[in-house]
């Protein structure tokens, strides 16, 4: 490190002359790796805003809004919602949570675009992505975790195994080159997504306790 910067601890916002140390994660990781449950958890722990776009654009479905409207046929086929909607509901949601200690973004970004679309939105506000944790899990353990899920939740995309498919190849395509976006940014953590759900949380809570 050289300059003065190394000699300040990171987050801290100079341009308004506070000091605010704002957590920002991101909960990266392919369908059915276990993000949403975890953030459950750690949402709490950590008293982090959570925003799941996937929950997001279901509320939207369920109450047949505008947003919800435009979603419907690509959630329904399990292909990515284009990214322009996804963006603008996102920052939406960033806005209405303005006094936040940080979030806890879960399902977004999942392409290059969002990601730095979300880079330039956080800046703006002085703000960062802190850290990109990723639950790591083999794609047919998940494939049998989704179909199980659909036989509760009544998600039509966890019903039917091609969805679920094009999902992984969606993932595949548009959402694994964050790996190497966030590593290049020395951003990117990765945790084992197999285990109790408790053992999970431990792994990821020692990645965020030293952040
Ligand atoms: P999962 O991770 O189990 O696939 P989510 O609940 O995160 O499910 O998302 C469900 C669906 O919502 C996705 O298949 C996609 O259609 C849409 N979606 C959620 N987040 C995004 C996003 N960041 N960009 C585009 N589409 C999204």
């Amino acid at each position: 490190m050289t300059g003065w910067a190394g000699i300040y601890p990171k987050f801290t916002n100079y341009n308004n002359n506070t000091t605010t140390t704002m957590i920002n994660i991101v909960l990266f990781g392919k369908p059915g790796a276990g993000k949403g449950t975890q953030a459950e958890f750690l949402k709490g722990k950590y008293n982090l805003t959570h925003i799941s776009t996937g929950d997001i654009f279901r509320y939207n479905l369920k109450n047949d809004t505008a947003l919800g409207k435009e979603a419907r046929s690509y959630m329904d086929n399990g292909e990515l919602v284009p990214d322009a909607l996804t963006i603008k509901m996102l920052q939406d949601e960033v806005e209405k949570n303005m006094d936040t200690k940080g979030f806890l973004f879960d399902g977004f970004p999942r392409t290059t675009a969002q990601a730095d679309a979300l880079d330039v939105f956080l800046k703006s506000k002085n703000w960062e992505v802190t850290a990109t944790i990723a639950l790591e899990a083999d794609d047919e353990v998940l494939v049998k975790r989704l179909l199980e899920r659909g036989k509760t939740s009544g998600r039509p995309d966890d019903q039917d195994e091609d969805k679920i498919r094009i999902r992984y190849q969606e993932y595949n395509e548009k959402t694994a080159p964050l790996i190497e976006y966030y590593s290049k940014q020395d951003k990117f953590y990765a945790v084992d997504g197999i285990g109790e759900i408790s053992e999970i949380t431990g792994r990821l809570s020692s990645i965020i306790d030293t952040l």
